[in-house]
């Protein structure tokens, strides 16, 4: 474990000195493989139209250069924006083909959170490196068959939690693990916006992966596991639905309190109707907390002894996507590797479990 810390830091390292070697410095760590990684985007919704290929124009190890997509009409238009080849585009059933193409080196899974293990599968079967957006899969047993089929295949699996990629969530980290301001006590955190969405909106559908446990829960879940080290052993859960015409099904409100090893405990909440992102920790010796803690940009703290944690202006996306790019190219595990997202499923199916029994704790 020690050493897998070591090693991750010494990513960051790497990743930070090829920034410094940008502005003239020289370049303490020269990557074993120059040239950049060829991503191809398989789905492009929001999250990648908006915020993944614009963060592959700033990316200095990795570019777009394929697609994969169901909808014709989005062809032409991605590809005269982005300057993507005939020969590296895609629709689902064509996606294996992927094999044969040494343009692309990794495929990034970024579809509604049901058809995350099958395309992260036919990604690694390609033999392709594999991203997959958050949440994982929608259960421990598709997320253990995407890690199998990448063993399989030797190629990374990462999951994008971009908040572990980002300077102030870092920072806070290391206070965690360093005890800068003594031992974690307690945590509070919550993710969530208030949100209409349309009929047909595959957020709004459990057989899709919806709810706002796996949409915005997993941003507090996993902030309280970076943020202590630490696995939860025990959680209780609630959920709840105020608007049941537009959530006949699944959680629009999601209460979780979250048992750590020494007695710590993290009280987490999300929702698709209410707007609130923070992470708050206390210690024995003071406090720190980030708020926003997830938004897209912006996110910033202060601690108890007056230290401000300042925005950092980089992009989220594209520092993730470099870090991810750089443990492929230097062979290093990845920041958040299959391992961070099935951890987070285990708790995500206790807290269902929970929350199935009118809010008993549940042994994770
Ligand atoms: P969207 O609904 O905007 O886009 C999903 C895309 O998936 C569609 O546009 C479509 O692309 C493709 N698709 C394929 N099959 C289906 C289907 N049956 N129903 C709907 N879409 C389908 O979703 P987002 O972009 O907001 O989210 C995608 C993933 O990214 C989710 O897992 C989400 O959790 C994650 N995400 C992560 C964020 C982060 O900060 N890390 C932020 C936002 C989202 P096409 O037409 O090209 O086939």
């Amino acid at each position: 474990m020690n050493n897998h810390i070591t090693r991750k830091n010494f990513l960051f390292k790497a990743g930070s000195a090829v920034a410094v070697s940008a502005i003239g410095f020289p370049s303490i760590i020269i990557p074993k493989k120059k040239e950049k990684l060829g991503v191809a985007l398989a789905g492009l919704g929001n999250y990648s139209t908006n915020w993944l290929a614009p963060g592959l124009l700033e990316t200095r190890h990795c570019e777009l250069r394929g697609i994969v997509t169901g909808t014709p009409s989005k062809i032409p238009v991605w590809q005269e924006q982005y300057g993507i080849p005939d020969r590296n585009v895609y629709n689902y059933e064509s996606m294996h083909e992927m094999a044969n193409n040494p343009d692309i080196d990794v495929v990034y899974i970024v579809l509604p959170n049901h058809l995350h293990a099958r395309y992260s599968i036919i990604g690694a079967d390609a033999g392709k490196h594999v991203w997959c957006e958050k949440p994982m899969a929608l259960n421990v047993e598709e997320c253990r068959a995407m890690m199998d089929a990448a063993n399989k295949n030797r190629v990374q699996l990462t999951i994008g939690y971009r908040m572990q990629h980002e300077t102030n969530t870092r920072k806070i980290i290391r206070f965690g693990q360093e005890k800068t301001y003594g031992d974690i006590t307690g945590i509070r955190s919550g993710g969530g916006f208030n949100g209409s969405f349309r009929d047909d909106a595959w957020r709004r559908f459990p057989e899709f992966g919806g709810g706002a446990l796996f949409d915005m829960g997993v941003y507090p879940l996993n902030a309280s596991r970076y943020s202590t080290g630490l696995e939860p052993v025990s959680v209780r859960a609630t959920q709840h639905t105020d608007r049941t015409e537009m959530f006949p099904d699944v959680d629009e409100h999601t209460d979780f309190e979250l048992e750590f090893p020494g007695g710590i405990t993290a009280i987490c909440e999300c929702s698709f109707g209410k707007n609130m992102d923070y992470l708050d920790i206390d210690c024995t010796d003071g406090w720190y907390r980030l708020r926003p803690f997830q938004s897209f940009r912006g996110v910033q703290g202060e601690t108890s002894d007056g230290t401000q944690l300042p925005v950092d202006p980089t992009h989220h996306q594209a520092r993730q996507m470099d870090n991810d790019s750089l443990a492929i190219k230097e062979k290093l595990p990845p920041v958040v590797p299959g391992e961070e997202g099935l951890a987070d499923i285990n708790v995500v199916e206790a807290i269902f479990k929970s929350a199935r029994s009118g809010g008993e704790w549940v042994n994770i």
